[in-house]
Formats: C-alpha cells, sequence, structure tokens
C-alpha cells in the first residue's frame, strides 16, 4: 500500500514525525514508483 500524495507531500516537507515518518521512509526506500512522485514533488515550484 503506497502513501498518499498528501502524506508524501508532508514527508517531502519535513512534517512526518516518528512513527508514519519511518513507514513512509521505509517504503520510499523499497518502492521506486514512490520515488518517482517524490521527485516531481521535488520538481514543482513554491506556492
Ligand atoms: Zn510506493
Amino acid at each position: 500500500m503506497h502513501p498518499s500524495e498528501n502524506e508524501l507531500k508532508d514527508y517531502f516537507e519535513g512534517r512526518l514525525k516518528g512513527e508514519p515518518f519511518r513507514r513512509v521512509d521505509d517504503h520510499i526506500q523499497s518502492c521506486p514508483d514512490c520515488q518517482d512522485t517524490l521527485a516531481s514533488l521535488q520538481q514543482l515550484p513554491p506556492d
């Protein structure tokens, strides 16, 4: 089960802490799909 895009966005922006952070972090290490999603978030212009 992939983290939601909101979770990935929170992860990217440093808002995830503790267990949710570890869950998303562990998942991303092993999931090329989510690595791609995270890379696309990094290319978004700031608000
Ligand atoms: Zn994933």
